[in-house]
């Protein structure tokens, strides 16, 4: 048995229960192994009754019980199936319900015994949801990411069968040297400290060790790759007059934040070298016109230029300015095509015939050859993976490249993630524009609160986003709205146009759906986080965003950012049923600021890198994983590390840089950030 057989040698995993892990990108053992709890719940001991938080996933003893009740309550128009049962300890009593779930009375205790764990509600009475019966505190319990199939329980149970199969025998992938000097556990004490750890100090030793390996790989990898383009030769482009030719083009007046990033695009392009640089700035601070000027000054020296956008609809709008700039030169490339068209099209981008291309990941395909291609742009590059934009690279021999992004990171952490890019930042928004308001709404006001959206969706004839932090409701987190629960509960409720879409809908059916709503066809929009890329709706006005503590904060600004397009007053409200400190204190950096690299740093320092960067994306890799798990000067260990690691002349050295380049490499493809 090693790491890298595949999860169907371990008994109890079958074909089927393989496919639903398939689709968590877990097909190996080491997948498996490698694959981080979302969090931990410590129920090493019970907690009294009257100590509980509302919100807080606890352990409680039961030292009185009750006898089991059914009832039928009324829930959304719809008469729900609920157990309660009502147990005790010597500080109070605490009602314990289950909806739907009627199999679960037989589970039920008749005496008073064991423990019984859960979250806690404390909105109406002393209750726990949901309640699971053990008969001794279960320590800390991991909780993963998970996805329709799987359960919790089931998975628990697959990552200890893989411990138990392996027996121990893990093989350490740091050589002890390097290991040691830098106070690392050794990789079998990481792993399975990382799924079950004895304690959150062993977690945390877990974690450092795991994240500290992953960063110095990174870091292995990303200066490979600039290494390769500071040995290549670009293209030297004469920029002279290209940003004055090209800001009379523009129907507006360009801030003196975008002139000095087309000012490093200039230096950049100028140079032998290929330009290799990041745009950083908020969702609206204007990046679409940088990308712009760079085709721009492309062309002006006769060559192609392709800007590859993560939806169709985004495509769509870039390539309807650029036509607007620039007429008959511009082309379209998405998938939404029909096969004659692109055909043609395809035709157009080989013989040169077309300059200006925009299009989706259909860029990328093998299909596409460019004629002269001089630069590749990625519009929000963190919806890409680094590899994919590796490919795109390679239809020409060392085009320059830029990637926008609209996740304003700190300074420190942007090294590590971009060590390989320069970095221009854009702070300030074209004037004129409205700060969105933002307010905190409590529960008790939530009705209030749709009732008033919709007489401003009818009165105004505005539009409205819901964003919701799950696609439906889960039994494991159950103090979450869901995208379908809102959906339901509102097209129940408001006479207003309302539709639903979310990531796992068909592409062109998500793409039609927000289609419609760009038209003025929808009013308002149910969605999951999907919507944070992209569409430029500037009719719609109002951001309502449920469960709000469930997303970071770096987020919840990009969220924000949907709205506030047009010179109409716009609103973000946030709803939370949490009623921690923590909570409270990040809505209000929301409230205060509109700032988003303020709010960035405000986020790395109170949450930590994880946190920042969002959670882990299904399939994607083991390496960026790294920075949910450990804190920064871990990472900056590592990536010191890494670098004196490619300057040293020790032959071991030599070999775990090479060793990081044959075996990582095709992780790269899967890393995006979020
Ligand atoms: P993002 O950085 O999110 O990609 P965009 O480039 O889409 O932002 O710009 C948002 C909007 O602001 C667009 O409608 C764009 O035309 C407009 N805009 C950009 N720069 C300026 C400016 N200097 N003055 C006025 N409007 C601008
Ligand atoms: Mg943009």
């Amino acid at each position: 048995m090693n790491v890298d057989n595949s999860l169907t040698v371990i008994r109890g995993i079958g074909s089927k229960r393989a496919e639903v892990l398939g689709r968590l990108g877990l097909f190996s053992l080491q997948d498996l192994l490698y694959f981080a709890p979302r969090e931990h719940y410590d129920l090493r001991e019970a907690k009294k009754i009257s100590e509980l938080k509302h919100g807080d996933y606890s352990i409680v003893k039961v030292e009185y019980i009750e006898k089991p009740k059914v009832s039928y309550p009324v829930i959304n128009g719809r008469r729900t199936p609920m157990i309660s049962v009502v147990i005790g300890d010597d500080t109070g009593k605490l009602r314990l319900t289950w909806f739907n779930q009627l199999y679960i009375r037989s589970s039920i205790p008749d005496f008073a015994t064991g423990f019984a764990h859960g979250r806690v509600d404390l909105s109406h009475g002393h209750v726990m949801v949901n309640a699971v019966f053990c008969p001794a505190p279960p320590g800390m319990l991991p909780i993963y990411p998970l996805t329709r199939g799987i359960g919790q329980v089931s998975m628990r149970t697959c990552v200890k069968s893989v411990i138990y199969e392996l027996n121990g025998v893990y093989g350490e992938t740091l050589p002890d040297k390097l290991r040691l000097e830098h106070h690392l556990c050794q990789l079998g004490y990481a792993l399975e400290n990382l799924h079950f750890p004895i304690n959150p100090e062993t977690l945390s030793i877990a974690r450092r060790r795991l994240a500290f390996e992953n960063i110095l790989r990174f870091t292995i990898l990303l200066e490979a790759m600039r290494a390769r383009s500071l040995n290549s030769a670009g293209i030297a482009f004469d920029t002279s007059n290209t940003i004055e030719e090209f800001i009379a083009l523009l129907p507006f007046k360009p801030t003196a934040g975008q002139v000095s990033v087309m000012e490093d695009i200039k230096s950049d392009m100028s140079s032998p070298l290929p330009m290799n640089r990041l745009i950083q700035g908020d969702v609206g601070s204007g990046k679409t016109i940088l990308a712009f000027y760079a085709m721009y000054t492309a062309y002006k020296n006769g060559y192609q230029s392709a800007l590859m956008a993560p939806t169709a609809l985004l495509a769509e709008q870039h390539y309807a300015h650029l036509k607007d700039m620039f007429g008959e030169k511009t082309a379209l490339l998405t998938s939404n095509l029909k096969k004659s068209e692109q055909k043609e099209i395809l035709r157009f981008i080989k013989s040169g015939e077309v300059q200006f291309i925009v299009g989706t990941h259909s860029l990328l395909e093998s299909g596409v050859s460019f004629n002269n291609l001089g630069i590749v742009i990625t519009d929000e590059q963190h919806r890409f993976g680094v590899r994919q934009r590796a490919i795109l690279g390679n239809k020409a021999l060392s085009p320059d490249v830029l990637i926008m992004s609209a996740t304003p990171i700190p300074r420190t952490l942007s090294l590590i993630l971009y060590g390989d890019l320069d970095v221009s930042r854009l702070y300030e928004m074209p004037s004129g524009r409205k700060p969105v308001i933002t307010r905190y709404v409590p529960q008790a006001k939530r009705a209030s609160m749709y009732r008033y959206i919709e007489s401003e969706l009818i009165s105004k004839r505005i539009q409205a986003y819901v964003v919701c932090p799950m696609i439906e409701d889960n039994d494991e987190v159950q103090t979450y709205r869901s995208a379908e629960s809102v959906f339901a509960e509102l097209n129940d409720k408001l006479n207003v146009r309302i539709a639903l879409v979310h990531g796992r809908m068909k592409p062109d059916k998500r793409d039609s759906v927000m289609s419609d709503f760009r038209d003025g066809n929808i009013d308002l929009l149910v969605s999951t986080t999907v919507i944070e890329v992209g569409v430029d709706v500037p009719n719609a006005c109002i951001m309502v965003i449920e469960s709000s503590e469930r997303f970071g904060l770096a987020q919840l600004h990009q969220l924000r950012g949907r709205v506030g397009r047009s010179d109409k007053e716009s609103y973000c409200f946030l709803l939370s049923e949490s009623r921690s400190e923590t909570v409270a204190d990040r809505i209000r950096t929301l409230v205060d600021s509109n700032n988003g690299f303020k709010i960035a740093e405000k986020d790395l320092e109170t949450r930590g890198p994880g946190e920042l960067l969002g959670q882990r994306q299904h399939g994607s890799s083991q390496l960026i994983d790294a920075f949910m798990l450990s804190d920064m000067e871990t990472l900056n260990e590592a990536r010191d590390t890494a670098i004196e690691l490619l300057k040293s002349s020790d032959p071991e050295d030599a070999v775990l840089v090479k060793d990081t380049l044959r075996r990582y490499s095709s992780l790269l493809e899967n890393i995006t950030i979020n």
